[in-house]
Order: C-alpha cells, then sequence, then structure tokens
C-alpha cells in the first residue's frame, strides 16, 4: 500500500476531536483498579492517577484507483451507491452498539461523494451527504479523518474537501511513512500545511495514527499507547515538545484488544497509563454481514467495557482523554514476546479477525496457549532495530493491499 500513507489536514478547530464528548471516560466505572490503582480510586483529575484502561476503535480506509478493491467504489456509481448504503449502516450499528469508529478517507472517494451523493441517496441519511452523516452522526462515536498518499492529493487537500462536505476537523493523519527514516514523511505534517491541488487549503495536523513504511520495508509500527515521537530515528520516543501526537495501534485485529485486556487483568499494565488499540476495518468491500460480524465482536466486550477495562473512543477523543485523564502521561507498549502474532486470528469470522477464546470479563484467563505463541516479530521494535527478517513481508495493515509500483 501505500508506497505512502499519509494522513489528513485540516485547519481549524485546533482540537477537532475535542468538540465531541468522550464517550466513557468521563464517567469512569469505579471497578477494581486493574493494575495497580487502587480500587474506586478516582480516575479524574491529573492530579490523580487516572485508572489503566484499554481505549480502541474501529478504522477504516478507502483507497484512490487503481486499488483492487476501491476501484470499483471510486469510478463506478454504483458501486459507490451500494458502499454508501454499507457505511451508512456501519455508522449507524457502530453508535446503537456503543463502539467507536474512524473512517479515514482520501481524496477520491471525497469527490465520489461531492458528484455522485444524488438527493435520492441523502434520503437514506437524513438528506446528507454521507461523509456528513457518518462525520456528525454521533462525534463521540464517529469521525471522518483524512487518508492521504499524497501521490496527488496532499493531506491539506483532502482534508479540505473533507471539510468542504461537512466533516469536522479532526486534526487526525490517518496513515503515514515513518520508516526508514529516510523516506519518513511525518516531522514534514508539524507544520501547516497548504494544498498541491487546491492551494488555498490549509491544514495543520494535530494527531498521527497509522505508521506504515516505504515499500514495506519492515512491519508496520504496532505499539500501544500514545506519546510525541521523538526523531525520525527514534519515533518511539517520547518528546514532550514535539508537537504531534501518535496513538498506536498495537496488534492487528481484535486480537490486540483482547492481547491489552488479559494484561490489564493479569496485572501486567503499568498503572495509571492509557492502552491504545485500532482495530482495521476495510471500508471498499464492507457488506451488511461484514458489519454484522464486527458488531458481534463489539458486542463480545461489553462485559469489558461494563467493567470499566474497555472504552470505545475515536482517535481524536482518545487524545482528548490522553490529555484530560492522563495528564498526557506517555506510553509506548511493544506487544510482549508472548503476544500472538498479528497473522493469527482464529475465530476470523470478524473482518479485524476475532479472539481465540469466548470474550468477557469472568475468570482468569488462560494464558497464550503454546502454539498461538510466535517467535518475536519485532512487533513494536522500528525496523532499523530489527533488521533482517524481522516481521518483514507484512501487508501493511492501513491499506488495504493498495500497490502502487514506486509510490
Ligand atoms: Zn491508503
Amino acid at each position: 500500500m501505500l508506497s505512502l500513507l499519509l494522513a489528513c489536514s485540516i485547519p481549524a478547530n485546533p482540537f477537532g476531536a475535542a468538540t465531541a464528548p468522550v464517550a466513557t471516560a468521563e464517567t469512569p466505572p469505579s471497578s477494581p483498579g486493574p493494575s495497580g490503582t487502587p480500587s474506586g480510586a478516582p480516575a479524574s483529575g491529573p492530579s490523580v492517577a487516572a485508572t489503566t484502561r484499554v481505549y480502541a476503535s474501529l478504522v477504516s480506509h478507502n483507497e484512490e484507483a487503481p486499488h483492487p478493491k476501491c476501484t470499483p467504489v471510486v469510478t463506478d456509481a454504483g458501486v459507490y451507491a451500494q458502499n454508501r448504503t454499507v457505511v451508512a449502516e456501519m455508522a449507524r450499528e457502530v453508535v446503537s452498539h456503543k463502539a467507536a469508529w474512524n473512517l479515514q478517507s482520501d481524496w477520491q472517494f471525497a469527490e465520489a461523494v461531492r458528484q455522485w451523493d444524488s438527493a435520492s441517496l441523502k434520503a437514506d441519511t437524513q438528506g446528507k451527504n454521507i461523509i456528513d452523516f457518518v462525520a456528525n452522526l454521533d462525534r463521540s462515536r464517529v469521525a471522518v479523518d483524512a487518508h492521504a498518499h499524497e501521490t496527488a492529493y496532499n493531506y491539506a487537500d483532502v482534508a479540505a474537501m473533507l471539510a468542504r462536505l461537512g466533516a469536522p476537523d479532526t486534526g487526525v493523519v490517518g496513515g503515514f511513512i515513518y520508516h526508514p527514516s529516510e523516506h519518513e514523511v511525518w516531522t514534514r505534517l508539524r507544520g501547516e500545511l497548504t494544498g498541491s491541488q487546491d492551494a488555498a487549503a490549509r491544514w495543520r495536523p494535530q494527531i498521527l495514527w497509522g505508521a506504515a513504511t516505504y515499500m514495506h520495508q519492515g512491519p508496520d509500527l504496532k505499539l500501544s499507547g500514545i506519546w510525541r515521537p521523538a526523531h525520525p530515528d527514534r519515533f518511539s520516543e517520547d518528546d514532550p515538545s514535539q508537537s504531534l501526537v501518535y496513538v498506536g495501534s498495537y496488534m492487528d485485529g481484535f486480537v490486540g484488544v483482547y492481547d491489552l485486556l488479559d494484561r490489564l487483568k493479569r496485572g501486567e499494565l503499568e498503572p495509571g497509563r492509557m492502552y491504545t488499540a485500532t482495530v482495521f476495518v476495510h471500508q471498499c468491500d464492507l457488506t451488511s454481514s461484514k458489519v454484522a460480524a464486527t458488531m458481534a465482536e463489539v458486542d463480545k466486550l461489553a462485559p469489558e467495557v461494563e467493567a470499566g477495562h474497555l472504552v470505545w473512543t475515536p482517535i481524536g477523543g482518545m487524545v482528548q482523554t490522553w490529555r484530560e485523564l492522563y495528564n498526557s502521561a506517555p506510553l509506548s507498549y511493544a506487544p510482549p514476546a508472548d503476544a500472538m502474532p498479528p497473522s493469527r486470528k482464529p475465530g476470523a469470522g470478524a473482518p479485524g479477525g476475532a479472539r481465540r477464546s469466548p470474550a468477557g470479563g469472568g475468570g482468569p484467563k488462560a494464558p497464550a496457549q503454546p502454539e498461538l505463541r510466535a517467535p518475536r516479530q519485532g512487533g513494536g521494535v522500528p525496523p532499523k532495530l530489527a533488521p533482517g527478517g524481522a516481521g518483514a513481508k507484512k501487508p501493511g495493515i492501513k491499506d488495504e493491499g493498495a500497490r502502487r509500483p514506486g509510490g
């Protein structure tokens, strides 16, 4: 995919996400502190150690053509209309199941919306175009972010297109190259960007998500947590003076969410820290049955939400919570050696991969089964530090498998 995955940008509200109420973080359940926090300890206020929790969101991309799954969606009005219907369904389901979703869009889908969202299509979405509908349905649960490979339209262009369609600026860059450092693009995203197609477009990114590698020269970054990347060669280190905040995706699929929840309950996670995980769900081949399968996985996790271990919130809301409740305490957490490899997705009924055993907050969890253990894949280790075959040859998870020679 991407030869370049980058993120989006739009001016305006410095914290687009901050306009959205945070789903549940403000009213944390007084459940036993999972990892060292005294039971019932208040989890608000920077002077009080916040309760360690896992924050999660579903994330989707659409891609510019040529792309095996997305070309029909962005070049054929009929296929577009079908996809649009399912996207609206996904948004409604995410809200009704109390999950969270970041739909990250590149320019071509945005252009399709502009051209093809007719009055008859809009009749299905409160008279709004699909971007407007999704972005404003429930800002505490669903957000539209920019995603740009920047082949022709850069992040400022895409962010401006989404803004014109009615999406609030979330400040989130939905994918970018971080490795190898000579090809990284994120340091360029630290200031205000100007459109390459639309010279009037301006956008200032705030948040990075989806650190990928140039031409798949290594694994995408699989860290959990939120921090401010220090330097192209030390991306996983925090520098409080660096303005862009990174939100970690952790391991692929729902397995990453479960891995963190298991560790939380085993007391392996750091007290007072905010762990993050995102579950990637393709947009362009989304169907009603895939939406239903994803929601079934969300429902299995409801006891974890109830227990206060898991909070569904979009990426921008995670950063807001990190600042307000966790005092911007940095964390970059790599999957331990006994974590399930991302390639293993037992119970793969859901797009993001399911879990190895039934969900539920019940009794103690058995440790990961030996056959599910993987050799260390260089998980969170920057490829530069884990040269050679560590986790090599994985397709970019943020990119729906696009292949663009040379770029
Ligand atoms: Zn992409």
